[in-house]
């Protein structure tokens, strides 16, 4: 159950069909966050790349805006990258997501899932930030999770009552 809150790094959205995507982070440009999940400390973040909290609170914004455009297809896919990309790199030298969130911004899971959750917020459910946002992603997960569950349970009832009928049924023919 753990998992359906955090993931690991790249199955953290899943989907009905069975796919589960990477959700994408957008570290919180926060005074004073010390180093965390692979996120570079606030200080380090600020001193290798040689900006100040305020130029790097802006390529968030920009980030987060650009995701929401190209949600409501406002912006393209490139671009929206490149900001989301740029941005992830200052938090630390290991970083590279691009394939895993090349492969949700294409595919935009959270449109075709059906539950309230994804209907009302978007893109947000996929992006990687704050505890609600976390919460949100997994309260979808339980729910796809759930959902499959039930289908499995109604096929083995399929099954079962099937095998109980057979019985049944050749003892009415004779
Ligand atoms: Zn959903």
């Amino acid at each position: 159950m753990r998992r359906a809150f955090l993931g690991t790094s790249e199955d953290n959205y899943w989907t009905k069909a069975g796919p589960r995507y990477a959700a994408i982070r957008v570290p919180q440009a926060t005074e004073g966050a010390s180093r965390k999940r692979g996120i570079d400390s606030m200080e380090k973040v600020l001193d290798s790349n040689g900006v100040d909290l305020g130029a790097l609170q802006q390529m968030e914004q920009q980030a987060l805006l650009l995701l929401r455009q190209y949600d409501r297809g406002e912006a393209d896919l490139e671009h929206t990258l490149h900001a989301v990309l740029t941005y992830d790199k200052m938090h630390g030298d290991q970083r590279n997501h691009e394939k895993a969130y090349r492969r949700v911004l294409e595919d935009k899971p959270w449109k075709a899932c059906t539950c309230s959750i994804c209907q009302q917020c978007g893109v947000e459910v996929i992006l990687f930030r704050g505890n609600n946002r976390n919460r949100r992603r997994g309260f979808h997960n339980v729910r796809v999770f759930y959902e499959k569950f039930r289908k499995e349970v109604s096929k083995l009832r399929a099954v079962s009552s099937e095998s109980e009928a057979t019985p049944l049924q050749l003892s009415l023919r004779f």
